[in-house]
């Protein structure tokens, strides 16, 4: 059949101009077409209808952790093929090229850092590792930053983006569930606040275990958040599903989680919220500092035992800090000093009324919370 084949070059396609690659971006919620420099500045969300694309685990800690203040840990650590699975494509090339595709070992990475100048435990995921899913090496890093996080007496923040549980895993990856979750439980133990942030999407195992047990939750506009997605929920009522359904806000009305945050003032929040924690702490300093009102900065113990994390580095708050310190017996509360930065800072900042209000009840907040904390997990 000759010819169907065209032997001789006819007319040959216009070749198009060529955009430098990734230039503009469409946005998949307006349509707008965005300057792709413009869109980072703004932390990739949309400028035309606040629409939030998907960051990668490096921007967010770019984005949450102080400059320069993020150091990672168990960055080696990579998973094994246990079952030596394959589906249409064996589980060691997906791993392979998932490294290669965003130069990660894993579907999240854990550090210390500082945010708001106050000292965190940080785990991060990424969805462009094999969808974020939950396999043995994400469940054992995170497991092992809740250890940091208590061994520091740091607060924890773990940002979820996650599709759910490796399938290529099998039950090794359903086991992270309790793994990180009763981890979790000691922390919570340890009387060491972990907040959750919720991002697009935080699906499947990760729902089911440390995302919905922070003793905060935050998640970003927009982002899908749910255990199965609504398709096979649909197929499984037989009833069509509410608009919103599974979207934060919808999430939200029904009591999963507590606040929705613009990306772009995401770390302000933060910084509020980990000031309620520490903010507690904070006052005992004052009431031991009133009494004596002695010495003035000797005491800068950084190495006060405990709580290394909490002291800060608080510039202006010197003076606050160290009188605390000066109470020896306090030497933990001391530390707890200089969460006043946080805390005053939100008391200035940016939401006024809720603050206050919250802020009348730190400590019954986290605590009110803990005793739900079953609830969602089992919910799901
Ligand atoms: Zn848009």
């Amino acid at each position: 059949m000759e010819w169907f084949k065209r032997v001789t070059p006819g007319l040959e396609a216009q070749t198009k101009k060529e955009l430098p690659d990734g230039l503009w971006i469409k946005c998949d919620r307006c349509g707008q077409i965005l300057y792709k420099k413009e869109l980072d500045r703004n932390q990739l969300v949309c400028t035309g209808c606040g629409f939030h694309f998907r960051m990668d685990s490096g921007q967010y800690a770019a984005l949450l952790a102080d400059e320069g203040s993020f150091e990672e840990f168990n960055a080696a650590i990579s998973s094994a093929d246990p079952l030596n699975f394959k589906d249409s494509k064996k589980y060691a090339d997906r791993l392979r090229d998932a490294m290669a595709k965003t130069g990660l070992k894993e579907a999240v990475i854990t550090g210390e850092g500082t945010l708001g100048g106050i000292p965190v435990v940080l785990a991060i995921m990424d969805f462009r590792f094999i969808g974020g899913s939950m396999g043995s090496v994400v469940g054992e890093k995170i497991s092992r930053a809740i250890d940091r996080a208590i061994e520091t007496r740091r607060p924890l923040l773990i940002l979820s983006a996650s599709g759910g549980a490796r399938m290529q895993e099998g039950a090794l990856s359903l086991m992270q569930m309790a793994k990180t979750s009763a981890k979790l439980a000691l922390l919570a133990e340890a009387g060491i606040p972990f907040l959750s942030i919720l991002t697009d999407p935080t699906a499947g195992g990760t729902t089911a275990s440390f995302s919905m047990l922070g003793d905060v939750i935050v998640a970003e506009p927009g982002a899908f958040i749910g255990f199965a997605g609504p398709r096979v929920i649909k197929q499984t009522i037989g009833q069509d599903l509410p608009e919103g359904f599974q979207r934060a806000e919808f999430v939200q009305d029904h009591g999963f989680v507590d606040m929705i945050v613009d990306r772009r003032e995401l770390k302000q929040h933060l910084e509020r919220i980990l000031g309620w924690f520490v903010g507690p702490v904070r006052k005992k300093p004052r009431r031991a500092a009133s009494k004596p009102k002695i010495k003035a900065e000797s005491g800068l113990d950084t190495d006060s035992g405990l709580e290394p994390a909490l002291p800060a580095q608080a510039e202006g708050e010197a003076a606050p800090l160290a009188s605390a310190e000066t109470s020896p017996a306090a030497g933990k509360k001391a530390q707890a000093a200089p969460k006043r930065k946080p805390a005053a800072k939100s008391a200035a900042g940016a939401g006024p009324s809720t603050v206050k209000s919250t802020k009348a009840a730190p400590k019954r907040k986290p605590a009110a919370k803990k005793s739900n904390h079953p609830k969602p997990a089992s919910e799901v």
